[in-house]
């Protein structure tokens, strides 16, 4: 399930390869990305290398909540951007290309942002059901 192996996200937390750093603490990098889809497209990324969400520490999780908001509301005021999407991918086949978890923060510009694919369905009860008790014996599991 996990791969843990060297991304280019490690070569720019050693430093070996460039970055266009906007924040670093103790856990966390955040940069331009290289490729932006918008004007102000930022990564932010644990030092921790996990690949998925799933498997970051609480304390990695909880070192990019506290600080995700406030690299929201920078790259919003340097922008001029008024709505953007926060994005994370898990898995090749969920768009996940660079496999160390990963925050995209996407300004939504007149011309420019994320494009989305939305479907929605309606959610019978019993289905809601079913799933509910899953979930909830998963999370009661620790
Ligand atoms: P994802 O599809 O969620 O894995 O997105 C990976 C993102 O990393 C893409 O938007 C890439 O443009 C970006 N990326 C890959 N290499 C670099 C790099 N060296 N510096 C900045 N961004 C990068």
């Amino acid at each position: 399930m996990t791969n843990s192996k060297e991304t280019i996200f490690d070569k720019i937390l050693a430093g070996t390869i460039p970055c266009h750093r906007v924040y670093e603490d103790a856990e966390v990098l955040a940069f331009l990305d290289v490729n932006p889809i918008s004007f102000g497209h930022t990564l932010v990324i644990p030092k921790q290398r996990a690949a998925f969400l799933h498997e970051l520490s609480e304390e990695s999780a909880a070192a990019i909540g506290r600080v995700l908001p406030r690299i929201c509301r920078a790259v919003m005021q340097a922008t001029g951007a008024k709505a953007y999407n926060v994005l994370q991918n898990n898995g090749a086949s969920a768009h996940q290309a660079v496999f160390h978890v990963h925050f995209h923060v996407i300004p939504r510009l007149a011309d420019s942002g994320l494009g989305i694919d939305w479907t929605p369905t309606v959610l019978a009860p019993e289905i809601a059901a079913e799933l509910v008790e899953k979930i909830r014996a998963s999370l009661a599991e620790r």
